[in-house]
């Protein structure tokens, strides 16, 4: 029976819900998927500036898990940068400290749903718009 996998902690979600090349065709174009935590461990080491020690337990995970998962998107994104392929960032074993949700409209990043608004373009209003990104 597999082992459940504990829940790595994010602090919030990234902006966008990928990235796309230019300058290729983009039909065809399988993307490379980029998990959360994955997402996460680059933040935390590249941008951040943090030792893959105190990334590991920001996160909630040993240091040899973290580096797996930081070696595994430095892998995924190399794969997209040298085939020209577009990232998906979705998926993954994470929890985040808030409920977050994105507008399925506008993509804007809403924490909380007592924090929703109306978007200034979307027309309507309500929660069907809304995607929520807790796993
Ligand atoms: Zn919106």
């Amino acid at each position: 029976m597999a082992r459940p996998l504990k829940c790595r902690k994010i602090f919030n979600p990234p902006k966008m819900k990928g990235f796309k090349p230019f300058g290729i065709r983009m039909c065809e174009n399988i993307p490379v998927i980029l998990k959360f935590e994955e997402y996460e461990s680059i933040r935390l080491v590249n941008y951040v500036n943090l030792p893959q020690e105190d990334a590991a337990l920001q996160m909630n995970v040993s240091r040899p898990t973290f580096t797996r998962i930081y070696n595994n998107a430095l892998k995924q994104i190399a794969k997209s940068f040298v085939e020209g392929k577009a990232i998906e960032i979705e998926g993954g074993n994470y929890e985040f400290e808030n409920d977050w949700y994105r507008c399925r409209k506008c993509h804007k990043l809403i924490e909380g749903i007592e924090n929703h608004s109306r978007c200034s373009n979307c027309i309507e209003f309500g929660e069907n718009e809304l995607i929520k990104l807790n796993s």
